[in-house]
């Protein structure tokens, strides 16, 4: 059985205040949740403000990126090390505005994953496509060279602790939801790329969140799919009672 995992991807939003203040209202609804792994990710200048806010409960604090260098010239990038001093436990990599404005490519994502997880950091590797691949058909093969180049050598005992989050470009930020079918087709389509890559028990064991306009109404039929594990979420993380309520659809 998958536990299912929550990440909310506050992106550049929050100053340090505001997200003590989100943090908090968080808080206060899922300190103790145990049936949900529970991630928050804010931007780094607020990494160590949400942890300190969240010591003590069952909250984990991630990062939205990470350098695939230990340490040196690398202006405005930041290091495993400084990560994990402000106690965070995931990095989300490769996200699309991450492939789409900084031109970050599979080989480089690829490089941070192998990173983290030497350094035992959990990646929540994204992959998805966008509407023009979608509208020619060719999802399954712009997702699968994803997979593949994301997840190179990766050796088969990191998929317990790796994530897969599927987000269709076109979902993110529009309202526009996959549909629980659309979403299913393409995470079972995932778990047999990973089956093919590394045996069945890595493939069984691999958690695949989805991400795209998850809201606390679509939530329960989303993540009643049976290979959706979960969800990384965009705008509605940036509420605690929305966050909250998806959170508690997949308990
Ligand atoms: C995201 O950016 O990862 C995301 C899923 O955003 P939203 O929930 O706003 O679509």
């Amino acid at each position: 059985m998958r536990k299912n995992i929550i990440a909310g991807n506050w992106k550049m939003n929050k100053t340090v205040e505001e997200a003590v203040e989100l943090a908090n209202a968080i808080k206060l609804e899922l300190a103790d949740c145990k049936d949900v792994d529970v991630v928050l990710c804010p931007p780094f200048t607020a990494l160590k403000a949400v942890s300190d806010v969240i010591s003590e409960t069952l909250i984990n604090v991630g990062s939205q990126n990470m350098s695939s260098e230990d340490e040196g010239a690398y202006t405005g990038e930041i290091s495993h090390t400084m990560l994990k001093e402000l106690f965070v436990r995931y990095v989300i990599l490769g996200h699309s505005e991450r492939r789409e404005y900084y031109k970050e490519t599979d080989f480089w994502i690829n490089k941070k994953v192998k990173k983290a997880l030497d350094k035992n950091l959990r990646p929540i590797l994204c992959v998805g496509e966008k509407l023009e691949d979608r509208e020619a058909g060719s999802t399954e093969s712009v997702v699968e060279v994803q997979v593949r180049e994301g997840l190179k050598d990766i050796p088969v005992s990191a998929y317990t602790e790796l994530v897969i989050a599927y987000e269709p470009v076109w979902a993110i930020g529009t309202g526009k939801t996959a549909t629980s079918e659309q979403a299913q087709e393409v995470h079972a389509f995932i778990r047999s790329i990973v089956k093919d890559m590394v045996g069945a028990e890595a493939a069984d064991a691999v958690r695949i969140q989805y991400g795209g306009s998850m809201k606390p109404g679509n939530a329960p039929e989303l993540l009643a799919q049976p290979d959706i594990d979960g969800g990384l979420i965009g705008g509605a993380a940036l509420d605690a009672t929305s966050f909250a309520g998806i959170v508690k659809a997949g308990m």
